[in-house]
């Protein structure tokens, strides 16, 4: 067990400088970032009038609550900007049209890639970012991780069909984040367009846009006809300039996950959005319960770039595991900093896990009072969005006698813990476009826990059903 200089100074609240001074008065020529024995930094401990005191499990991982960076360190950045509305109303085609507006769009050799943001420059004005999973489902999920990374929020509404209920969800997922919101009334080229209709729509729900003369900016486009892309593009400009947005880009990164998956030739990959500093190949990082170590950098231009800075998305490789959609990325000192946080978040997800499923085989499949019998199921998949897709799909053929219970879902190969899950709970394991990797497997030969693969939803809700009928017998 050993421990840097740098490291103990923090975790006592002394100047890592004065650790030295008195190392190097007890003989030893160490700088703050080498490493100290537990001896030598109990010896320091008392020496600075402090209790020795054994690390309790939460000071192991990063808190980054008390790292505020000087204002004369910060730089203007870029703003980060979600699309919500109700479907179909135009927020992927809106989401294309901007893309279309980035000056590298039409560069040799940039090629989009889909890696669930993207920035824009456009020819007037100042970048910007666009989280391109739309969606207020996604945008709550994260905030309730603590990822608050949206700055600005655009409203979508077809002018042709007004304010809808997801509409209306919209509004009070924005409003209870208190992100400023800028209205895009979209499909004004449609023969039923109607902007007005939507402007006095919006005013039930105290939105007041500049054109009822309110302070929300509201801007009329096609994203079809790509007209007024450039003005909704202004638009967010101008209220980023309000917010100065603001961050110190000299310094380690740290940032959010907003995407990650397990790519097959690639290995696990994140999309990683910067929140301040600089990320630079070779630099080492924890990403929610995953280590590593920034191998490559990929831009959504699918260019490989050497660093990425605030607001800015790019795809990491070199991680040593999948972490999910809104897990916190921090780059760290080294290595073994990097594996210790990592092992640390491990084991609390896998405490989780295992008292969020205190159920044994019998209890599953044990009548309860209702007569309803559970069907319980482990969910692995390849990505994020597949993940959901899946729970959603077996979660719907819950009926009343049995219901469909998804007692874990995630990113990436089958592991252990997965396989430990399941054996406590009699759930099988379902791989959707991934497989177990050799210790699981090995660990499931021993328990008897079944692996199921897919790569089709509905071969595998055909099964579920197969199965539920099997358990309950055949007169059902
Ligand atoms: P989303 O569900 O909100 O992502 O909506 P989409 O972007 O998928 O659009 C839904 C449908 O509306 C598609 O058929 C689009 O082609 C169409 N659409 C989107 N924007 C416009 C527009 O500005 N004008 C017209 N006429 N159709 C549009």
């Amino acid at each position: 067990e050993s421990i840097t200089v740098a490291e103990l100074a923090k975790r006592m609240g002394e100047k890592a400088a004065d650790l030295v001074k008195s190392l190097f008065n007890m003989g030893m020529m160490v700088t703050v970032n080498q490493n100290v024995d537990q001896d030598t930094a109990e010896l320091l401990v008392t020496e600075f009038g402090h209790n020795v005191q054994r690390v309790s499990d939460a000071d192991v991982d990063i808190d980054t609550s008390e790292d505020v960076d000087p204002e004369d360190t910060l730089k203007a950045r870029p703003p980060v900007v979600t699309i919500m509305g109700h479907v179909d109303h135009g927020k992927t085609s809106l989401l294309d049209a901007i893309r279309g507006a980035d000056v590298a769009a039409g560069e040799a050799g940039g090629i989009t890639q889909h890696i669930g943001a993207y920035q824009v420059t456009p020819k007037k004005g100042d970048p910007v970012t666009f989280l391109d999973t739309p969606g207020h489902e996604a945008f709550t999920e994260m905030r309730a991780r603590g990822a608050n990374i949206t700055d600005i929020a655009i409203l979508v509404v077809a002018a042709d069909d007004g304010l809808k209920p997801q509409t209306v969800e919209a509004i009070n997922h924005i409003k209870a984040a208190e992100v400023p919101m800028i209205v895009a009334i979209n499909k004004i080229d449609t023969a039923g367009a109607n902007a007005q209709k939507v402007r006095e729509e919006l005013l039930q729900h105290e939105i007041i846009v500049e054109a009822m003369s309110g302070d929300v900016q509201d801007v009329e486009v096609s994203a079809k006809e790509k007209t007024n892309i450039d003005k909704l593009l202004e638009a967010i400009n101008l209220q980023a300039e309000l917010l100065e947005l603001k961050a110190n880009p000299d310094r380690d990164a740290d940032g959010t996950v907003i995407e990650a998956k397990l790519d097959k030739g690639r290995g696990p990959v994140a999309t990683v959005l910067i929140k301040r500093g600089t990320l630079k190949v070779g630099d080492t990082f924890v990403a929610g319960p995953a280590a590593g170590k920034v191998r490559a950098l990929i831009d959504d231009h699918g260019r490989r770039v050497k660093e990425a800075g605030p607001a800015f998305p790019v795809e990491v490789l070199g991680l040593g595991g999948v972490p999910s959609a809104g897990d916190q990325f921090t780059v760290v000192e080294n290595e073994a900093r990097a594996r210790e946080v990592a092992e640390y978040r491990q084991s609390v997800l896998d405490k989780k896990r295992t008292t969020a499923a205190p159920m044994s085989l019998e209890s599953m499949f044990d009548k309860k009072g209702s007569e309803t019998i559970t069907f319980p199921l482990i969910i692995k998949a390849d990505v994020q969005g597949t993940a959901e897709a899946v729970v959603n799909a077996v979660n719907k053929i819950s009926n009343e006698d049995i219901e469909v219970r998804v007692i874990h879902s995630g990113v990436g190969a089958i592991t252990e813990s997965d396989v430990t899950l399941a054996a406590s709970s009699g759930a099988p394991i379902i791989g959707f476009n991934v497989r177990p990797n050799a210790k699981a497997k090995e660990i499931a030969k021993r328990d008897q826990v079944e692996f199921r693969y897919y790569d089709v939803i509905y071969h595998l809700t055909d099964w579920v059903k197969q199965a539920m009928a099997g358990e309950l017998g055949p007169e059902i």
